[in-house]
């Protein structure tokens, strides 16, 4: 794994605290930054699909209607913007950058029934967003890797925090959350779907549906996934638990499934 030397350095200076208090995570602003970036790379590399796709489309229905539930005060507060972008590739993946940029493969998308059950990993992505997941992590690998006392003698601060990240597939694969971190996202997960009007009975039976199968979402080989059963056991509690009424899944729409086929076709 390559960390970018300068953004340690940035990092440092930015922080004169003692070494023991010193606070490594990427602020707010340089998470959007960051993420953008990354974002972009993504974009030329992989072939995107084009706003016009009922695919798309319904990502971004269904995502705005979740982020409308996130307080304005929030989003003014972190500057987060989130966006949807679907990847065509038969990788069973979606992963969200910091600052808000979210990113889905086909090759998981296709495997949703439900809208609801879509609804479910991208109120879990922009969970690990809200709450700077991917922070935290950047800054205890940080500390890991390179200790402190390495981290005053490697940095330049000639050189800019923008020119030394080119490493989005670093910010986006390379750092795994912790299993704390994924049950927190799965919890505020379930809070924010529920609260956009889905069904939450759609997250324990995505988490079924897709424990049988070979996923990097569920248990990517970086990251430390809580195992598949127990993230069902927690979702099927917290329906038990419900006293809100609950709202019935709606299947994908016909154009969805429709483009879904003909992809399979086109392979
Ligand atoms: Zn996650």
């Amino acid at each position: 794994m390559t960390f970018p030397l300068a953004l340690i350095g940035w990092l440092v200076i930015a922080n004169p605290a003692p070494a023991s208090a010193i606070d490594l995570r990427p602020s707010d602003r340089e998470q959007v930054k960051l993420g953008q970036q990354a974002a972009a790379e993504i974009r030329q590399k992989y072939k995107i699909l084009p706003a016009r796709d009922p695919r798309v489309v319904l990502l971004r229905r269904l995502g705005a209607k979740l982020v409308a539930q996130i307080p304005e005060t929030e989003r003014k507060r972190t500057g987060f913007t989130f966006t949807f972008d679907l990847i065509r590739h038969k990788e069973v993946n979606a992963f969200a950058l910091p600052g808000g940029p979210i990113f889905f493969y086909t090759g998981l998308f296709e495997r949703f029934e439900t809208e609801d059950q879509l609804a479910a990993v991208m109120a879990h992505e922009i969970t690990h967003v809200r709450q700077k997941h991917w922070a935290t992590s950047y800054a205890d690998n940080m500390k890991r890797q390179f200790g402190l006392a390495v981290l005053f003698s490697v940095f330049d601060v000639n050189q800019s925090l923008a020119s030394a990240i080119t490493i989005a597939d670093d910010v986006a694969f390379t750092i795994p959350y912790s299993r704390k971190q994924e049950t927190k996202a799965d919890d505020g997960g379930y809070d924010l779907m529920f609260q956009a009007g889905f069904s939450p009975t759609a997250m324990s039976q995505m988490f079924k549906k897709l424990g049988g199968e070979k996923t990097d979402w569920l248990s990517s080989k970086l990251s430390s996934h809580p195992d598949t059963s127990s993230r069902i056991k927690r979702a099927e509690d917290r329906v038990k638990q419900e006293s809100r009424p609950m709202p019935a899944p709606r299947r994908m729409p016909p154009a969805v499934m429709a483009a879904n086929a003909a992809d399979k076709i086109r392979k």
